[in-house]
């Protein structure tokens, strides 16, 4: 049976965008999956999800042809027949016009989210958009509350090459289980742990399996670890860990963040956070004094109300000990700013009227209820055209979403690799390739790369790709732009020359370009990437977002949280789980063996309280409605903090609703941003 290896990238929403060898069997089958060894940050790991990438890509439930729904809503893939692929897009475009007529252009809302990360292919949906002034969306669901923590302090989204985690002292992974969901970094803090003797710590309500192989594991309540992030930087100042040059040098206002920093104490962050002084200052004095310390930013602390000031708070920490200045030292969140590309020509930022309204991702239950705090005076959303996303799963508030998808009057298409709950509310249903079957290009989060991946096996069945079905969409609705006749490679291409880097043909060879800057650029060496070249201790939030002022004007705790009371006194963490990503791979059989069935992680104490051992039923709740799970005794948390991961499936959950049942669309500080961790909850037994 011939059998070849072909380069491509792994498109999940996941910050490590490995580079990957894939075997080819027969050019048409897909064989072991592994990370490419010649990319300096992939290092040859993949995680296991992806490694066993041929149960998703030849899964028997992928949708292999149009439909068009005949049956009930929501009644899966029996409610549906078979249609052609023009039949299908002609319904769209009849269904999207009409829409348009009755209501004018902002009744429809292509929702799109990262189910894949390759620009063209997630993106492009955008140029429809603008061109055909659809709705905008605001992309709040993953990263707006961590962008705006970061951005207040450094001032671009970017940090010091993750490659240098093996030349640090201490690494510190805060609100990030990279065992579980990114599993390169613990390549780097291996060789660091092997070759320099470095120290771990994580911070994190929980014991993740990235905890359980640290040196220390500080557990705070979720929403605190800006008051840990504020008492760790008194400690620097009182006890001379403090770099007074480098911040001189640096920053904006180091003696207004020392007198602020003043009352911040380990006593008060210890009521606040729950940790006690000794374990605070414990932490303080072991990144005092490793200059190579290195923060690994996670996104978990930042989807809280108070989300972007604590992240913000936690980006301190190196401008006060100078860290930034050394190799293996400083702090990474991002480096999806690193790389400036023309994004015009794939999204049709040429054609984006500002005046069009914007509606928020994270608040689509609102949104197709009706909310006038979302809809204003403009029309009701009549018309989604979805693409690379789950909202029946993954959206907050999720009785409110399943009311809105409900709604008789409400057209819905979803492109879609299976059945997943969105697709089944639909009125028409594409097949959408996988990544091993279209063009794309990557940036990565984690690293410094941007890659090529190629197309490297046929599409299955009549499956076709976002760009396609956008195009063909375009065509029919009379949308017209350069990109809606080129190929997802001559968008690459043009793209690429557009930003001044090589083109396709001239592209490295695999398909990588390590876009790294000097070690002086990275470290910020010659300046922060603000206006003042100064990493900003007294940030600019009014430039961030509409509710800046209820923000502080220095690093602080920020009371804005869902902190419980007698009747709800449990703070609710859905965190991720290690076999599925978001709804990505929540179907294929290892994982879901893996992973068991819903979960909650309780305290034993609390456990015991309840009456319930292992195994048992256990009812979680709030005003949004309440679902049941199986509880598991956990220690190495506190008390008063419940874990549930996932996301899994409506239904496999009891009452066929999943934990966003818990959730709340509120909006985060400053501009909005999904709150998923900041829930309080009442538990109780089943
Ligand atoms: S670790 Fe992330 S980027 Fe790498 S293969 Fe797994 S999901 Fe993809």
């Amino acid at each position: 049976m011939p059998l070849d290896i072909v380069p491509t990238v792994c498109p999940h929403d996941c910050p490590s965008a490995c580079a990957l060898e894939v075997e080819r069997i027969d050019g048409r089958r897909l064989g072991r999956v592994r990370g490419a060894a010649s990319q300096s940050y992939t290092r040859g790991v993949v995680c296991a999800k992806v490694a066993r990438y041929a149960e998703r890509q030849h899964h028997p439930g992928r949708l292999s042809q149009p439909l068009r729904r005949i049956g009930e809503k929501g009644a899966g893939l029996n409610a549906f027949r078979p249609v052609s692929w023009d039949a299908a897009l002609d319904e769209v475009a009849e269904e999207l016009t009409r829409a348009v007529q009755r209501h004018g252009s902002e009744t429809v809302w292509p929702y799109y989210y990262a189910g894949t990360m390759g620009l063209v292919q997630r993106d492009s949906i955008n140029r429809l958009r603008h061109v055909m002034r659809y709705s905008r969306e605001d992309l709040t669901i993953c990263n707006a509350l961590s962008d705006a923590g970061w951005l207040a302090g450094v001032g671009a989204k970017r940090g010091v090459d993750g490659r240098e985690i093996a030349k640090s002292d201490l690494i510190v992974v805060w609100g990030g289980n990279p065992v579980s969901t990114q599993v390169n970094v613990m390549t780097h803090i291996a060789t660091a742990r092997r070759e320099r003797g470095a120290r771990l710590v994580v911070v994190d309500p929980y014991r993740t399996a990235t905890a359980a192989r640290a040196d220390l594991h500080l557990a705070p309540l979720p929403g605190t670890d800006g008051a840990l992030a504020c008492a760790v930087m008194h400690v620097l100042f009182k006890e001379g860990y403090a770099d007074r040059g480098y911040m001189m040098r640096y920053t904006d206002d180091p003696e207004g963040l020392e007198a602020h920093l003043a009352t911040r104490d380990p006593t008060w962050a210890a009521g606040i956070t729950g940790l006690s002084q000794d374990e605070i200052v414990g932490f303080a004095r072991l990144y005092g004094r490793a200059k190579r310390s290195y923060i690994r930013v996670g996104y978990g602390f930042s989807r809280s109300r108070n989300g972007s000031a604590q992240l913000f708070a936690v980006s301190c920490l190196p401008a006060v000990t100078g860290a930034w200045a050394y190799e293996g030292g400083g702090a990474l969140y991002s480096n999806l700013g690193l790389v400036a590309l023309d994004h015009t020509l794939i999204e049709g930022l040429d054609r984006l009227d500002p005046s069009i309204r914007m509606l928020d991702q994270s608040r689509i239950g609102p949104v197709l209820t009706g909310d006038p705090r979302d809809l204003g005076n403009g029309p009701p959303v009549s018309a989604l055209f979805v693409q690379n996303t789950n909202p029946m799963v993954v959206a907050p508030e999720s009785r409110l979403v399943h009311r809105g998808f409900a709604r008789p009057d409400l057209f819905v298409c979803v492109h879609e690799q299976f059945m997943a709950e969105t697709a089944a509310m639909a009125d028409i249903v594409l097949p959408a390739t996988t990544f091993l079957e279209h063009d794309d290009i990557y940036l990565g989060g984690a690293h410094t790369y941007l890659q090529l991946g190629r197309a490297v096996l046929p599409p299955y069945a009549e499956c076709r790709s976002n760009h396609d079905v956008i195009n063909g969409l375009a065509e029919r609705l009379g949308a017209r732009h350069p990109g809606f006749v080129m190929s997802a490679t001559e968008l690459i291409d043009r793209t690429l020359q557009l930003s001044g880097l090589p083109n396709v043909e001239s592209f490295p060879h695999g398909g990588r370009l390590d876009c790294c800057p000097s070690f002086a650029t990275g470290h910020f060496l010659d300046g922060f990437p603000q206006t003042d070249k100064r990493f900003h201790f007294r940030p600019d939030w009014q430039a961030i977002g509409p509710e800046y002022a209820r923000l502080p004007a220095f690093p602080d705790h920020v009371e804005a949280i869902d902190d419980g009371d007698p009747e709800r006194p449990f703070r609710l963490v859905a965190a991720p789980s290690r076999s599925f990503l978001n709804t990505s791979f929540n179907n294929t059989p290892s994982g879901v063996a893996r992973e068991g069935r819903p979960t909650a992680l309780v305290h034993p104490e609390v456990l015991a309280c309840l009456r319930l051992a292992d195994g048992d039923r256990v009812r979680i709740g709030n005003q949004r409605g309440s679902l049941v799970v199986r509880a598991r005794g956990a220690s190495g948390m506190q008390k008063r903090v419940v874990i549930v991961e996932g996301l899994w499936p409506n239904h496999a959950f009891e009452e066929g609703i999943g934990i966003n049942l818990l959730t709340s669309a509120d909006p985060g500080l400053p501009r909005g941003g999904a709150v998923f961790h900041d829930t309080s909850v009442w538990l109780r037994p089943a």
